[in-house]
């Protein structure tokens, strides 16, 4: 389970898909420290295996106490993982002090694999460089490294170059974000199923020869690709729990996924803005065992179009936050599918 708490929404950035539309000062009403202590309190109350924290942001280097809160967190035994905005702040020292801080690891964005691509994704001139720098430093002070990647249309054509530029990073896994459209991302496109299709099966051929773990972010169907590709392939079921792809099996927005806001209001992923409840008032886990909304995005027997009746229910589901972006309807089907399951016959 991954719970992503955005410790701030203060960044230095602007970027064009920001979900959280970050600003340059920290809300006055986000979570004190206190509260944040009440929340990883929570967190443990989960029990093992306990979540794996996600620090993000805004940037969460901007957020007061962060290393309190990270030790407080690590004294809980849970671990940690720090997204970082690529600015100036971002030093050589930094990274030791995350180290030393107990991080498990650490994600920067890449989003395109020259300067020019990725500053204007970015909007702000130099972060390319300072990304690059930072996966150098992540490795020499050994902070395992996870690099995300944007997926739209606008980025798709240099998705090949992006994964030779990361063949050079000491690299633990390359996620790519399928982008939803909320937030500032409204101003980019997302891909149309076909183009996405295709996409996802190149992925699925770039598994075998990458030295590092490739996922995808709000691209559930993904996995229908590739259980059908091993299928096909004649893979024994062993061999298929032992592959990366099977370890997110089910996974998907508020069902082994849980967003804390810099307010404390709690939803099934950051890219799905429907509110739970809020963990000034309620627990994280009581709101997400308990509430309606969790309720509703886990019950896939329960969700309306193809995601309802297709085989690959249990194991996609399809992103709930795109259904949501696309039509109001968080238990409708995720567009961004080409596939068309035949609807089983009803009971007579
Ligand atoms: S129809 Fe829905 S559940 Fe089936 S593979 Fe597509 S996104 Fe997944």
């Amino acid at each position: 389970m991954l719970v992503y708490w955005e410790t701030t929404q203060a960044c230095p950035l602007a970027c064009r898909h920001c979900r959280a539309s970050a600003m340059p000062m920290p809300h006055p009403l986000q979570l004190s420290y206190a509260a944040g202590e009440r929340l990883l309190s929570d967190i443990a109350s989960f029990g093992a295996p306990l979540p794996h924290l996600v620090l993000t942001g805004g940037d969460p280097l901007k957020r007061d106490r962060l290393f309190d809160l990270i030790a407080s967190a690590r004294d809980k035994g849970i671990k940690v993982s720090v997204t970082p905005a690529a600015s100036p702040s971002l030093t050589k020292e930094t990274f030791e002090q995350l180290k030393a801080a107990g991080v498990d690891s650490i994600a920067l964005s890449l989003d395109g694999s020259t300067a020019a691509l990725h500053d204007d994704i970015r909007q702000v001139p130099g972060t390319f460089d300072i990304t690059l720098q930072a996966a150098k430093w992540a490795g020499e002070v050994g902070l395992p490294l996870q690099i995300n990647t944007l997926v739209t249309d606008e980025t798709a054509s240099d998705l090949p170059a992006v994964f030779e530029l990361v063949h050079s990073f000491p690299l633990m896994r390359w996620s790519l974000f399928f982008l939803i459209a909320v937030g500032r991302g409204q101003q980019l496109n997302e891909l149309d199923p076909e183009r996405a299709e295709e996409l996802m099966h190149w992925i699925q051929k770039l598994v075998p020869r990458a030295p590092f773990q490739i996922k995808t972010t709000e691209a559930p169907s993904y996995r229908r690709v590739a259980s059908e590709t091993m299928k096909s392939l004649g893979m024994h079921a062993d061999e298929v729990r032992k592959s990366s792809v099977h370890a997110g099996y089910g996974i998907r927005d508020g069902n082994g996924i849980v967003f804390v806001s810099h307010l404390g209001q709690v939803y099934p992923s950051g890219f799905l803005p429907l509110e739970a409840g809020n963990v000034r008032h309620k627990s994280l886990k009581e709101i997400y065992q308990n509430s309606e909304v969790f309720k509703r995005v886990r019950d896939v027997d329960n969700f309306e179009g193809k995601c309802g009746y297709c085989e690959f229910r249990r194991i996609c589901g399809g992103s709930r936050a795109r259904a949501y972006a696309h039509t109001g309807n968080p238990a409708g089907s995720d567009p961004i599918c080409s596939y068309e399951p035949i609807r089983e016959p009803a009971m007579a």
